[in-house]
């Protein structure tokens, strides 16, 4: 899509009027007007604010948006997965849930972050997939190569022990690094892995992350 159909698009969903998205980035009804009908693009600051208005970056606005990838996490991201700074303009280098009002969301990485930033933290990484590789010895674990940041809410599965009682070890607050991996052998039971600073957690599940059995939890 060119830039006009772009910013036709955006401010007819945002439901504004050609009068009052001018107002909104300071300038004339007739400008916008110009850029909807593809006789001018914005400047580089009124590109800003669009940005900020709507909630794309500028690559977007422009009709070419960037294939980019989370720093901190790894993920690609689209525009609505971007971390933002405190005023609300993007940090492309991140994803929201990374990073978000000017500041990574992960304990962990803000450790890591003062320590040295990325490089420590691809560090750690690496040293956790040596750790779930070498230690463990789990039968139908395929080798780790790669862990992704998770949020704990979404892995914090419940497991029974076999005194009937049910239990949780991870925080839904915190994140962890950590994957999926499929069993060497099939079946229809997947390995989930998760981590961080002071454990490796090794568990079994069903799709879904149904009927959750916990293999391995060891203290690093
Ligand atoms: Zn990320």
């Amino acid at each position: 899509m060119e830039t006009k159909d772009i910013i036709l698009e955006l401010r007819t969903k945002h439901n504004l009027s050609q009068d009052e998205l001018a107002e909104k980035v300071f300038v004339t009804r007739q400008a916008v007007s110009r850029w909807e009908n593809g006789e001018t693009i914005p400047n580089t600051e009124t590109l800003k604010l669009l940005s900020k208005l709507f909630d794309v970056t500028i690559n977007t606005l422009l009709g070419s948006p960037l294939d980019l990838v989370c720093e901190c996490c790894g993920m690609s991201m689209k525009d609505t997965d971007i971390g933002h700074e405190k005023d609300g303009t993007f940090n492309e280098k991140y994803c929201k849930w990374c990073y978000a009002e000017g500041d990574f969301t992960m304990d962990f990485w803000k450790q890591y972050g003062e320590l040295g930033g990325k490089e420590k933290f691809e560090e750690f990484k690496a040293q956790l997939i040596h750790e779930f590789n070498t230690l463990l010895h789990i039968e139908g674990l395929p080798m780790v190569e790669s862990l992704n940041v998770l949020s704990g809410d979404y892995i914090n599965l419940e497991y029974t022990l076999p005194n009937g009682q049910k239990v949780k070890f991870l925080d839904d607050n915190a994140s962890y690094l950590g994957s999926q991996l499929e069993c060497e052998f099939g079946g229809d039971r997947c390995f989930g892995i998760a981590a961080n600073m002071d454990f490796l957690l090794v568990c079994t599940y069903e799709e879904n992350g149904e009927n959750p059995e916990l293999v391995v939890y060891k203290k690093r």
